[in-house]
């Protein structure tokens, strides 16, 4: 039996954590990767074109050593996030300049300069070891991983550690991501597994649920108030089914924007009253490349009026170019729009006239902090936050997974199973999960 299947089988039976801590780790171990000799691979192509399943490669690397405040996870599952996709198609920058930057911080953080990057910001599995200086982890423990990378001597990451000046995301601007049988992570990235989920429904909530949390809920973001109405621009996808459950959980009153009756179904089922479907509504907010019609805004603001009876206080905004001349529009006077991406296109353009003279507020938010992070993941411990789980996929296929998501092809969260060998297991609260069953498999059912 290699030490890769001992893990497996180990965690499988539900060792303790001094038979997982006594185990032998592997030398090598498989990962889904991009290579810095391809980054040129698909340039000169429009981004619709360039696929995630010729650049990603399934294959051995060597396990990196442990720093002093590092742990080793034996990844059971993993997910594609939006990061995946555009570290595969190398765009907007090959992520092979992060990897060399971060290399030159520190001896240790010189181990993530390497011709390859272990792509993934997603992590459900157990512990294997765990540095010197770690305390609040051991051997056994089944955690999720949240991958706010974060340089906790730097004084700039002691507030909120999203300002640290050197701040990034694991497993896109760091190496050794989830994507792979193991995970190297810090120790402040991990939080305990939610019982009541298998491997992959614990592993598809992190990056977006922690994101939509800080934009929503945390007064880092737009700290929605009861009653509030909010727009929420892909409000099927993966931080947009989030989204929609703290707006609904809080009180609020969501607006989603969708792109299919498939779509409009999951949120209805959801509990989203008002979904407008924007291919059927048919809204054409560009007239051409470089011209935004305002009468397109118009009729969209009339018809979230229609709906909601009023304005959006605040906008969920993340597809950037092709919307947010749309979204700084619509929403309510002294409202919020409040973005973290930019999907469509990065250089935005929007009437500036609609935000100053109406007292808007254009707000940046980017992932989250350790402790936001924590509170997003209690609350799908809790089973107050679903998972939106809607395919699962193996390591193997992982470029098929993120040429899914690139297409835009489907709804909520696509799992990768890492180490677990099918489906359905890690489930060790089956009562918490026989009550919410219905919400937990909401995505996977709609997908058929
Ligand atoms: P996703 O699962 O692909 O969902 C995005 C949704 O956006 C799609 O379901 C689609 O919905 C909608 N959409 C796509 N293009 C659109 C367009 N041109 N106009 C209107 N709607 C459009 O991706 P995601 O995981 O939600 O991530 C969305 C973006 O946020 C990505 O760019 C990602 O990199 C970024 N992100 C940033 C952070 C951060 O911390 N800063 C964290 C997570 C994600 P319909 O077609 O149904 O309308």
């Amino acid at each position: 039996m290699t030490a890769i299947d001992a893990i497996r089988a180990a965690i499988l039976e539900d060792a303790p954590g001094d038979e997982i801590a006594a185990l032998p780790l592997p030398e090598a171990f498989r990962a889904a990767l991009v290579r810095a000799d391809e980054q040129e691979m698909f340039a000169g192509l429009p981004s619709e074109e360039k696929d995630p399943r010729k650049s990603t490669h399934v294959e051995e690397v060597p396990l990196p050593e442990l720093a002093p405040d590092e742990a080793y996870v034996a990844v059971m599952a993993s997910a594609i996030n939006f990061n995946t996709v555009w570290t595969s198609i190398f765009e907007p920058l090959p992520t092979f300049g992060f990897l060399q930057r971060l290399g030159k911080e520190s001896v240790w953080a010189k181990r993530h300069d390497l011709p390859y990057h272990v792509m993934g910001s997603d992590a459900a599995g157990v512990v294997l070891r765990v540095g010197s200086a770690v305390r609040n982890w051991k051997p056994g423990d089944k955690v999720t991983v949240h991958c706010n990378y974060v340089d906790d001597q730097d004084p700039s990451a002691h507030d909120d550690s999203m300002l640290a000046v050197n701040q990034r995301i694991w497993g896109f601007e760091s190496n050794f991501g989830g994507l792979a049988e193991i995970g190297l992570v810090k120790a402040n990235q991990l939080m305990p597994k939610p019982a009541h989920l298998t491997w992959e429904e614990s592993a598809c909530n992190a990056l977006c649920n922690s994101t939509s949390y800080r934009m929503i809920v945390s007064p880092n973001g737009s700290q929605m108030t009861q009653g509030q109405t909010v727009l929420v621009w892909g409000a099927s996808g993966g931080i947009g089914a989030y989204a929609c459950q703290y707006v609904l959980n809080g009180g609020g009153t969501p607006v989603g924007v969708v792109s299919s009756p498939e779509r409009v179904a999951v949120l209805r089922e959801m509990g989203v009253e008002h979904v407008i479907d924007r291919k059927a509504e048919g809204y054409k907010f560009w007239s051409d490349e470089h011209t935004q019609d305002p009468a397109e805004w118009r009729r969209f603001g009339k018809k979230i009026r229609e709906l909601a009876g009023a304005d959006p206080d605040i906008v969920f905004e993340h597809p950037g170019r092709s919307t947010m001349g749309a979204s700084v529009f619509v929403c309510k006077r002294g409202g919020m729009i409040i973005t973290c991406a930019a999907t469509s296109g990065f250089t935005i353009e929007y009437d500036n006239r609609y935000l100053w003279m109406m007292l808007k507020t254009l707000k940046g938010c980017h992932f989250a902090n350790y402790r936001e992070a924590w509170e997003a993941n209690r609350l799908v411990g809790e089973a107050r936050i679903h998972p939106t789980l809607s395919r699962v996929y193996t390591l193997d296929h992982t470029g098929e997974a993120a040429a899914q998501v690139h297409a835009n092809l489907v709804e909520g969260k696509v799992g990768v199973l890492a180490l677990a060998p099918e489906e359905g297991l890690g489930v060790t609260d089956p009562e918490l999960r026989d009550r919410h069953l219905d919400q937990i498999t909401l995505f996977r059912r709609h997908a058929g």
